[in-house]
């Protein structure tokens, strides 16, 4: 691309630009990172939404995968002042009877508390548990010939079944209850082969490693990252909206933390026709709708382990929650929406005045929908936590529309960077060796659009940037 005023350029500040920059610059390349935003961080900011002292977290919230990634555990993000938080409870799910299920870091005590499932729970996870972590850098990553495919065909016999045929195995509400929260944040119909894997794997993160959350907020995993990059000479530029590569500084390569209908904008006179084709067809998901609050005290759930939770889900039973899923992904809202909840404030005093509490929620929603879902989502928490309602002191909202409004990767308010059904989990945004090539050899994706998929992990970038360095630079790190 022209003179070469750097080796890499990266659109994009999100966990996998970040990640993507560092893997690079760590190989001793000079790395640009561009962010149009005027701050860095993409899903991963933070920011006084509601009243001056209440610090929100605008995007992600709770951070199993964060602790899960291969990536992130070998970065020395604590010496960049990350203070990661674990809740006294990773999860907590009440039911209409005033009780609740939890997920706790102790999987014999999440067991426990499951009654007549307590077999069940720990026949299907106990196993599951200990695999995981040898498994983590292949799931974590692109499809490749597994290096432990005893464990791999094990894990995947458990993981391929629908959510819904699963949690019809549990006796009890609470433990169907339970799974099935897990398994819609697949946002998609619970019914769908291999959402399984979501529940599992949520679950198992829980039992390896906890739900934390970061002390100050998503931001510090942005700010730390950021950090470690600049230490060892990244350069990052905000405020750079790029429509065209041309606006760019010449580089060997562009790594682009972008959906496919970006890249189709910003580089599509660079793409071959066939390419170009296959990426009109990549499909996005349901979008999300989410409210933060300003509150005078806790939200007072009933069930007292839903005050010891990081995060409450709230949909009372697998069939209510699959109904609701199964309607979104159909386009319709539905009412009593299944709701995350997330209580920072809890347990990190950094983000309220002393005495007063935040919370942050979404639900799903159609794709691109408008529909204002406050006043459902607040009665799914007064169902669970009468008097929620009166300790209001201020709320701010964003609809799918304005998700994406907020950050142009969230197509329609999908905050996966596209569907992660069976189709898509591994062959985004194409069925390809390395997805992360495109068409054009000095062009790659790098965001979770990627495999592996959403979340704060960084396992898109890492990737991306491994297949830029071997291609392009003929650097081969291993692992
Ligand atoms: C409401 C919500 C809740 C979530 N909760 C969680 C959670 O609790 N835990 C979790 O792990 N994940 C959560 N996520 C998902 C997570 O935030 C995303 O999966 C993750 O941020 C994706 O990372 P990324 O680097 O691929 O893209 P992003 O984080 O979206 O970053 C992309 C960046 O690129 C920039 N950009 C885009 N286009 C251009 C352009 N043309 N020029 C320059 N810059 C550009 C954007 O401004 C943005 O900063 C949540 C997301 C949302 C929206």
């Amino acid at each position: 691309m022209g003179n070469t005023e750097f080796d890499a350029v990266i659109v994009g500040s999100g966990p996998n630009g970040l990640a993507a920059g560092i893997t690079l610059q760590q190989a001793g390349l000079s790395v640009l990172i561009v962010e149009a935003k005027s701050s860095i961080g993409g899903g991963m900011r933070s920011a006084e939404l509601t009243l001056p002292g209440y610090l929100h977290d605008v995007c992600s919230a709770i951070h199993p995968m964060a602790l899960l990634s291969p990536f992130f555990a070998a970065l020395p993000l604590d010496k960049f002042g990350l203070e990661m938080i674990q809740p006294t409870l990773a999860a907590a799910h009440p039911l209409d009877d005033g009780t609740a299920a939890v997920l706790d870091q102790s999987i014999v005590h999440t067991a426990l508390r499951l009654g007549a499932d307590e077999g069940a729970y720990l026949d299907l996870m106990g196993p599951l548990v200990e695999t995981l972590p040898g498994l983590l850098p292949e799931l974590l990553g692109p499809l490749r010939w597994p290096s432990q495919p005893v464990s791999l065909a094990k894990f995947g016999l458990k993981a391929l079944p629908s959510a819904w045929a699963t949690g019809k195995r549990f006796k009890t509400k609470a433990a169907a209850g339970l799974w099935a929260g897990m398994a819609a944040h697949a946002i998609q119909p619970l019914e769908n082969i291999a959402t399984s894997a979501f529940a599992i794997m949520l679950m198992a993160a829980a039992h390896l490693k906890g739900w934390p959350i970061p002390k100050g907020g998503s931001q510090s995993i942005a700010d730390a990252l950021a950090s470690y990059f600049s230490s060892l000479g990244g350069k990052i530029e905000t405020g750079f909206e790029v429509s065209s590569l041309t606006q760019l500084p010449g580089s060997k390569v562009v790594l682009m933390d972008v959906t496919p209908k970006q890249l189709l904008r910003i580089a599509g006179d660079r793409l071959t026709a066939s390419y170009r084709a296959r990426l009109e067809n990549y499909r996005h998901g349901p979008g999300v709708f989410k409210v933060d609050w300003a509150l005078d005290e806790p939200i007072p759930f009933t069930a007292a382990d839903c005050r010891k939770a990081g995060t409450v889900h709230l949909g009372n039973t697998l069939e209510e929650i699959a109904q609701y899923e199964r309607n979104v992904a159909k386009g319709i809202q539905g009412e009593k929406p299944f709701v995350l909840v997330a209580q920072q404030s809890l347990f990190d005093s950094s983000r309220a005045p002393e005495g007063k509490h935040t919370a942050w929620a979404y639900c799903h929603v159609p794709n691109g929908s408008k529909v204002d879902m406050t006043g459902e989502i607040e009665s799914q928490i007064e169902r669970f936590a009468p008097g929620f309602r009166d300790i209001i002191k201020a709320k701010h909202t964003m609809n799918a529309a304005e998700m994406e409004g907020y950050n142009p990767n969230y197509i329609g308010g999908d905050i996966n960077g596209g569907i992660q059904d069976i189709f898509q989990l591994y062959s985004r945004p194409v069925l390809s060796i390395s997805p992360y090539r495109t068409s054009a050899r000095d062009i790659y994706l790098c965001s979770s659009s990627t495999p592996p998929g959403g979340g704060v992990h960084g396992m898109c970038g890492y990737h991306a940037a491994r297949q830029a360095l071997k291609d392009v630079f003929k650097i081969i790190i291993e692992k």
